[in-house]
């Protein structure tokens, strides 16, 4: 007899604060979708990993920076 009968434990993304269910089919936990961790994580690429000559991470260009990072060649 497991406990199936939980609840979905759902969590606020840190970064949209949009409700999150917290579920190992979200990869991107606490986040409700890549594009939100990346961000995240952008953002602190900002402060500590700047790469000369690359513009900063944003929205704008997240989707261009998916891309090149599910190519293998973000670096
Ligand atoms: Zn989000």
């Amino acid at each position: 007899m497991s406990q199936h009968d939980q609840r979905p434990l759902t969590v606020a993304c840190p970064q949209c604060q949009k409700k999150v269910v917290w579920s190992e089919k979200n990869p991107y936990r606490p986040f409700c979708s890549e594009r939100c961790k990346l961000i995240d994580l952008g953002a602190w690429a900002d402060e500590s990993h700047r790469i000369a000559g690359e513009p900063a991470l944003d929205e704008t260009n997240i989707d261009e920076w998916l891309a090149r990072a599910e190519r293998g060649d973000e670096r």
